[in-house]
């Protein structure tokens, strides 16, 4: 494995209507916006194959039971199936058991598309409860996706963080490993029409997501950018024309695609001395 590696996790949440639902917006009109997803993710997996880019799709349990020959498609695709919760409802607001149960039933519905218990979770809405690490860990998986302390290197997640006025006492770090996020690497909310916001020039965008892998190429021999997509956003065709673009401007910038679960793996690889 060459010394320097600047890898790229093209991350895709297939919320579908799961998210709309978490929102309570259950109206035909609000199904069917969750609905283009599916259309989208036809799209997606159009241009992975073209460019022969393995993927990571963060896939609740409730758009795996409703879509379950689009989530089989991405899984014979060959593409990682990561878990996203069984609804799009935040751990935060759960008991420890309801957490749980969400944890088992999401991997239930992950191993009847894709055969095997996702390695990898996100959680919807990016917001963990104190259990949250622990659970997973005691579930099996080896990564997390949904916190933002550094922008390009994976990093142990802590349990037990006690947050007082004085000063944040920190817990212990983890087997558990971090693949950060951001909300500025998200499609959501430069494109997603809510609340008046979102619909920006996607070229915008594109550069200042370039604009942060470039910065990564100057600073680090080695590191992973994850960028996260939800295909009822990125799906539309302008801004399938500028993910396809993004690629492209990456792949010449010297980028190795690889799926969350593989940059996890070389990460802690390289992590022992
Ligand atoms: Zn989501």
């Amino acid at each position: 494995m060459p010394n320097t590696r600047h890898l790229v996790c093209l991350s895709f949440d297939f919320d579908a209507v799961s998210l709309w639902m978490a929102w309570d917006l259950t109206s035909q009109t609000n199904i069917s916006r969750g609905e283009f997803g599916v259309v989208g993710v036809e799209r997606i997996l159009k241009l992975l194959k073209r460019h022969d880019i393995q993927a990571t799709f963060f896939v609740p349990g409730v758009t795996a039971k409703t879509y379950p020959e689009c989530c089989g498609d991405i899984a014979d695709a060959g593409h990682e199936i990561s878990h996203h919760g069984y609804t799009h409802v935040s751990p935060v607001t759960m008991s420890y058991q309801e957490e749980l149960d969400a944890l088992r039933r999401g991997n239930e519905a992950i191993r009847r598309i894709s055969g095997r218990d996702a390695v990898g979770y996100r959680s919807p809405a990016w917001d963990l409860s104190p259990n949250s690490v622990n659970l997973l860990l005691q579930e099996g998986f080896i990564y997390d996706s949904s916190m933002m302390a550094h922008d390009y290197m994976p990093y142990r997640a802590r349990s037990g963080d006690v947050v007082q006025s004085d000063a944040i006492r920190f817990g212990e770090e983890t087997d558990l490993i971090e693949m950060p996020i951001s909300w500025s690497n998200d499609d959501f909310p430069h494109f997603e029409y809510v609340r008046g916001g979102g619909l920006q020039n996607a070229d915008h965008v594109m550069a200042n997501w370039l604009g942060d892998f470039r910065f990564m190429i100057a600073d680090t021999d080695w590191g992973v950018m994850t960028y996260t997509f939800h295909p009822f956003v990125i799906g539309r065709g302008h801004r399938m024309l500028m993910l396809a673009e993004f690629i492209n401007r990456l792949s010449d910038l010297g980028a190795d695609f690889v799926t969350a679960e593989t940059a996890v793996r070389e990460f802690k690889q390289k992590e022992i001395p």
